[in-house]
């Protein structure tokens, strides 16, 4: 197993009042022509820091679009009008421009600089991009960015959705690993030391916080410290394998099932917790975490579907072929249906 080449952001932003000095980060790299993609709505919310800050140092925005969709063959297509005088490419909100962002700097092989103003999972941040593919929602191979710009006061007056739902996002790994461990063991898999330690760690830096209440600034600021890790982590083992195991196998199919799935990191937290109880891996941990940050509060707010929930676990061990998690294991399928009836957290968020 040799050695590969990875890709790691070089530019590395986060705290507040970071979208004032992006028009500062890029004269720094001599990136004078950039393209912008916004998400829906975003635009607003920081147009008079960023560009005040882009006109200081003379950037010219050479091409801007606000994105609303995600169909690979429109990321094409804007690929191809962005002027070839560009010299990077940022995309700015919550999942959709940074994903549609990211593609076309890819197709480019242009640097590309994400600027999340919402942390609700780890794409920001990840190689991956999810677009719709023939009308179907697909992991597609991209670039990690360049660089991340992440303003803990735009963050901060994101949907307290979004914090939560990263919250199940970074509590992810430890079935993640766990998955991955397991199928390493038996043989089906290389597993990637380094991205195993960097996929634990990521984690830790959130744990082991002075505060687990996700409105304090900290706490935020450590969340996308773990994301990015988490990002780098696939990267580094040239998979999602660190960062997704069985609950986002669950979550996939949840969102195949339901006419009305609920965020990403809200299902993946809820299926992590069921994963470690059937995986007897860590379980107390993930409990106390997401109790402990009000996760559970908020998903009993507004609980997942249980129909929908036991056909997600019907589909899920087939979502990807050749991929050995927990519930590849037989007697998984019953576990998993006795826990959601007995366990007293399960009951509250599965309904
Ligand atoms: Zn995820």
């Amino acid at each position: 197993m040799n050695n590969k080449e990875i890709n790691i952001p070089s530019l590395l932003k986060i705290g507040n009042g970071k979208i004032a000095k992006i028009g500062k980060y890029l004269v720094d790299r001599n990136f004078t022509d950039i393209a912008l993609f916004f998400s829906d709505g975003i635009e607003n919310i920081v147009a008079d820091k960023l560009y005040s800050g882009l006109e200081k140092y003379n950037i010219k925005i050479v091409h801007k679009d606000t994105i609303s969709d995600i169909n690979i063959e429109n990321a094409i297509h804007t690929a191809f009008k962005i002027p070839s005088t560009t010299k990077v490419l940022l995309g700015i909100g919550g999942g959709k421009a940074l994903d549609y962002g990211k593609y076309c700097a890819h197709i480019l092989k242009l640097p590309y600089i994400t600027v999340p103003t919402s942390v609700s999972n780890d794409g920001f941040c990840s190689p991956n991009t999810s677009l719709l593919v023939a009308g179907k929602r697909k992991s597609v191979k991209s670039t990690i960015p360049y660089g991340v710009v992440a303003d803990i006061d735009v963050i901060s007056n994101a949907p307290i959705s979004s914090l939560y739902s990263g919250i199940g996002d970074t509590i992810s790994k430890i079935t993640a690993l766990y998955d991955w461990k397991q199928s390493f063991l038996k043989g089906y898999e290389y597993f990637n030391d380094f991205a195993g330690l960097m996929a634990h760690n990521s984690l830790d830096i959130v744990y082991l916080c002075n505060t687990l209440k996700p409105e304090d600034n900290e706490f935020k600021y450590r969340m996308v410290n773990s994301l990015v890790l988490s990002g780098i982590a696939m990267e580094i083992a040239g998979s999602s394998r660190p960062a997704s195991g069985s609950e986002h196998l669950i979550s996939h199919a949840l969102d195949a099932v339901s006419a009305n799935p609920k965020m990403h990191g809200l299902q993946v937290g809820t299926a992590t917790y069921l994963c470690s109880l059937l995986q007897n891996n860590q379980q107390d941990k993930v409990k106390n975490f997401l109790l402990k940050t009000g996760f559970f509060s908020f998903a009993a707010k507004d609980p997942i579907n249980k129909d929908d929930f036991i056909k997600a676990l019907k589909l899920a061990p087939a979502i990807k072929q050749n991929y050995y998690t927990v519930l590849s294991e037989q007697d998984s399928f019953d576990k998993a249906i006795n826990f959601i009836e007995t366990d007293d957290i399960l009951k509250q968020v599965i309904k």
